[in-house]
């Protein structure tokens, strides 16, 4: 989470639902085929996935009431990246449980700040994640990667790859709601036109904003 001063991590039970996830993996693999006849065997991997996927949902429900209330509270926007353009919807899909398992709860986390953010008024903006983890947030070029951690080789900012999505997401997010220093509400320099027009001030707070800029 980035807030336009601080980065916050947020622990997730994350760690907690894949452990199970390949707990049920490893009863199959251990029982070949027959665990598809044995009930039994079946049921324990049944709960095992069952325990797994309410783990990530309760873990969304309750997060996802957290930062909208302090949204509501501090009176924010909420900043999400577009999940219908983010790169687990692309062609080279990964099939490892990890990636699974994080697509899975990627959705049920925007789902659940979506469903609370309707519920207690708090506005939402659905940025494009295109290049939130490959430019640099500080001078704007093309970032290399060592594992997880990247060095600009322009400016030498340096954070790993979180960090710099949340920088970039927030970032892309004051380019549509003050695309130029001073104007607030301005038009942002693409195509597209707002979903209702007119400015910020008179739209209704329950207005989901769904714009892209074009960088
Ligand atoms: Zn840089």
């Amino acid at each position: 989470m980035f807030n336009g001063r601080s980065i916050r991590r947020i622990n997730t039970r994350f760690t907690e639902a894949l452990y199970l996830k390949h707990l049920a993996e490893d009863v199959q693999k251990r029982h070949s085929y027959a665990w598809r006849r044995n009930g039994k065997w079946l049921n324990i991997i049944r709960a095992l996935h069952r325990r797994s996927r309410n783990i990530v949902i309760d873990w969304s429900r309750k997060f996802a009431k957290y930062i909208v209330l302090k949204a509501k509270r501090t009176k924010s926007v909420i900043v999400l990246e577009d999940l219908e353009k983010l790169w687990f919807n692309s062609s080279q899909k990964s099939k490892t449980l990890a990636d699974k398992l994080s697509r899975f709860a990627y959705g049920k986390l925007q789902l659940a700040i979506i469903t609370k953010a309707v519920e207690y008024d708090v506005p939402i903006i659905f940025v494009d994640p295109r290049n939130t983890s490959s430019t640099c947030p500080r001078c704007g070029v093309k970032l290399t990667y060592n594992h997880r951690l990247a060095v600009c080789k322009r400016c030498g900012f340096t954070a790993d790859r979180d960090k710099i999505g949340a920088i970039n997401i927030y970032l892309k997010a004051l380019q549509i709601l003050a695309p130029c220093q001073g104007s607030r509400g301005t038009h942002p320099m693409t195509d597209e036109t707002r979903p209702k027009g007119g400015s910020l001030k008179d739209e209704p707070m329950t207005t989901h904003i769904k714009t892209y800029t074009s960088i």
